[in-house]
């Protein structure tokens, strides 16, 4: 038996007011003069007089804003890559990612393809990565995905819907000021929790489970239920809770794998455009069935904060179009293995898949 040996994040810092502390962890990173930090920025912020002019600026540095409407593409960040190179003098010191899952996933993949030849496109799958990428950090801005402790970016590229798994995807470097998160959205902290709580309920019912996953695993799921059931904390304590149980949840995960949600969402995603957040709530909503106890509360926790979840999105589909959205899910097997164990495409045929795809 040969176990895998996984990487961390090496460095981080966690409390509120710690973005401030940004410029003094760069500095020293600086190659050159010529070799500016980049710093991709949700568009959110973009006229946001209370962060952006607090991101540290000199020589050649450049903010380069980034919508979060649509999720990462291969191509976009082939384009940013190309942005990069043409109008920098060296090889950038840094890359700096500042938003949601979004955003932090494009500054790992921009910070990948700045060492390796090829397309992003190329490097989708397990360990594919040859070159360790540029310096690059990460500062969530909205908590849930686990992207900020993750070791993988997950991007839609021209077939299919998958991330780069590598040993040099994690950050260098993490931020963790939850203060940051104040100004997000309900509904939207609602999904992007969700994610964190949904990779609790996969990973803990799942069979890849170890004691390593399970400790993370039981931390996330408890602070979940503190900040989105029990509900006694206040504003800034529930931020915090949060932040720390989207950094758990994803811990979890790298040892262990998620599961149904998952997989099934990635096909929403790749065919609808569904976004993450949200597409695991729509899926995991119906997914009694697997996951009985989680769904159970994950319900309670819906009609707790008035969420109500788009319906009928797959409607006005067509065979064709439920068979991409199968083929996608379908494509994860190790997602598959873990909740269903190995003998899981007995368990979970095409018919299946469908008759659950018709409920949402
Ligand atoms: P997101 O980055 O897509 O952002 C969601 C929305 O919240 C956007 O409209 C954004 O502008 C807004 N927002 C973010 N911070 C805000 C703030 N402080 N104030 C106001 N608005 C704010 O959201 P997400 O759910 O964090 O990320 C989803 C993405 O993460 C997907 O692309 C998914 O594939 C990816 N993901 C990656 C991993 C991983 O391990 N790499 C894991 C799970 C999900
Ligand atoms: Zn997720």
């Amino acid at each position: 038996m040969s176990y895998k040996n996984f990487p961390m994040v090496p460095r981080v810092i966690f409390g509120r007011g710690s973005f401030n502390q940004l410029s003094d962890i760069l500095a020293p990173k600086r190659l050159s003069i010529n070799a500016p930090f980049i710093f991709l920025v949700d568009d959110v912020f973009k006229a946001n007089s209370w962060l952006t002019p607090r991101i540290p600026i000199s020589y050649d540095d450049k903010i380069i804003y980034v919508s979060a409407d649509e999720e990462p593409k291969t191509e976009q960040v082939d384009a940013l890559v190309e942005d990069i190179i043409l109008n920098a003098k060296e090889r950038p010191s840094g890359i700096i990612g500042i938003g949601g899952g979004t955003l932090l996933d494009l500054a790992k993949a921009v910070s990948i393809m700045l060492t390796n030849d090829g397309q992003a496109k190329d490097y989708q799958g397990w360990d594919l990565v040859k070159n360790a990428g540029v310096y690059h950090v990460g500062i969530p801005t909205i908590s849930g995905t686990g992207a900020e402790v993750s070791r993988t970016t997950v991007l839609t590229g021209p077939s299919r819907k998958l991330g780069i798994n590598s040993d040099f995807t994690p950050f260098d470097q993490v931020i963790l000021d939850s203060e940051l998160t104040k100004n997000v959205p309900k509904d939207q902290w609602f999904y992007t929790g969700m994610d964190c709580y949904i990779h609790c309920i996969e990973s803990l019912n799942g069979t890849y489970l170890n004691a390593f996953s399970q400790s993370y695993g039981d931390m996330a799921l408890s602070l979940c239920k503190e900040v989105f059931f029990e509900g006694r904390l206040s504003k800034a304590q529930s931020q915090e809770k949060l932040m720390m149980a989207s950094w758990h949840g994803g811990m979890s995960i790298v040892y262990s794998q998620v599961g149904i949600a998952h997989a099934m969402s990635y096909g929403l995603s790749y065919l609808l455009g569904t976004k993450h957040g949200i597409g695991n709530c729509i899926v995991f909503d119906h997914l009694e069935a697997f996951y009985p106890e989680g769904v159970k509360l994950f319900k309670a926790m819906k009609e707790k904060h008035n969420i109500v979840l788009p319906a009928g999105i797959c409607a006005d589909l067509s065979d064709k179009e439920f068979d991409i959205m199968i083929d996608v899910a379908l494509d994860l097997v190790p997602l598959w293995e873990n909740a269903l164990g190995k003998n899981w495409e007995k368990i979970m045929t095409r018919k299946k898949l469908k008759e659950l795809y018709q409920k949402m």
